[in-house]
């Protein structure tokens, strides 16, 4: 795959939406006709079933501008969104769902942001229109937490409609659900983020690949995103935390066994200290040798990869 740098790419995850692509095309073409800048759209067709491959096919063999990337199989939309991140040359990188929930409307607005200095514009679907119940209300608890823990603060992690300067997804390997902590994994390396509120409409054709067990899976990355942000360089910092805490803990109730013991007479079989006592030690160091092997993990991890352990914003005078 070859790549020219250009100024924009937009990213677009089809998995069987073949009846929402020609008007895809249509409103993708009336945008890209205002944005006077140097343009390609990935569309990554992860595993369609239907006619959707061959229609995006046949449409790249009209316009060099629109390519396409065929996976395997169905790997899912986070997977799909990757290849594209993988194979965008813009400088800018837009991804958009296919099911015309996302309007390209928007994108000249999230380009305006870009230009004034961000480097990610997060979409915001204020106005969401889908099913409250199975996904709205799940999706609007999520973010709160997502929010909180990662200290980020915007209202829709979910909304697959952002812009991104290149250098801050380049470099992000994503697993599960989590393309939606981009802004996270952006934020920690010194982002400018602004939110904005983008259009969205209802899905008209086609059905919705997701619901509510991806709120689940998601919350489970979110343990992971959090784990790896605070965590990643220096494991032991948590698990030897938690191990001391025990340890502390075991001498405690060995002293309370000790004084029921020395001082009350009380046997030491009669009180459930002492196995406390043996509970809280056992833990405590396994906590730690558990820590130990993190830091050998992580060490491998950031050495046999060379990935440094910060990201440079910019250098001068370096060449
Ligand atoms: N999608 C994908 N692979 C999947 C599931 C979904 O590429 O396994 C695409 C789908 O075609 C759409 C976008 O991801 O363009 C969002 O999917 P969907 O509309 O089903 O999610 P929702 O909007 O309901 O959250
Ligand atoms: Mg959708």
């Amino acid at each position: 795959m070859e790549k020219k740098p250009l100024e924009l790419s937009i990213i677009i995850p089809v998995f069987n939406e073949a009846e929402n692509l020609p008007q895809l095309f249509e409103n993708l073409q009336k945008v890209m006709q205002k944005i006077n800048k140097s343009y390609e759209v990935i569309f990554v067709d992860d595993g369609s079933q239907d006619r959707g491959g061959q229609i995006l096919k046949e449409r790249c063999r009209e316009d060099a501008r629109l390519r396409v990337i065929v996976l395997r199989r169905n790997y899912g939309q986070t997977a799909a969104l990757s290849a594209g991140f993988a194979a965008a040359a813009g400088r800018v990188i837009i991804p958009l769902d296919a099911d015309l929930q996302n309007d390209p409307e928007d994108i000249p607005m999230l380009l305006k942001k870009i230009e004034e200095g961000y480097d990610l514009v997060s979409g915001w679907r204020k106005e969401r229109k889908d099913p409250f119940w199975s996904r709205r209300l799940p999706s609007q608890i999520a973010n709160w937490i997502i929010s909180r823990i990662s200290g980020v603060r915007l209202h829709d992690y979910g909304c697959t409609l952002k812009a991104y300067r290149r250098e801050y997804i380049e470099q992000i390997n994503l697993y599960g659900e989590m393309h939606r902590f981009l802004p996270i994994y952006a934020s920690w390396s010194g982002a400018r983020i602004i939110e904005v509120v983008v259009r969205h409409h209802e899905r008209r054709a086609g059905k919705s690949k997701y619901g509510l067990s991806r709120t689940f899976k998601v919350l489970m990355d979110l343990i992971t995103v959090k784990f790896l942000g605070r965590y990643a360089t220096k494991p032991l910092y948590l698990f030897g935390a938690i191990g001391s805490f025990l340890l502390f803990l075991s001498v405690a109730s060995a002293a309370g066994v000790l004084y029921q013991k020395i001082f009350l007479g009380v046997s030491m079989i009669q009180t459930p200290l002492l196995l406390l006592t043996v509970f809280f030690i056992l833990l405590g160091v396994l906590l730690i040798m558990l820590g130990l092997i993190a830091e050998l993990t992580v060490r491998t991890y950031h050495e046999s990869q060379g990935k440094p352990i910060y990201s440079i914003r910019e250098t001068l005078n370096f060449d």
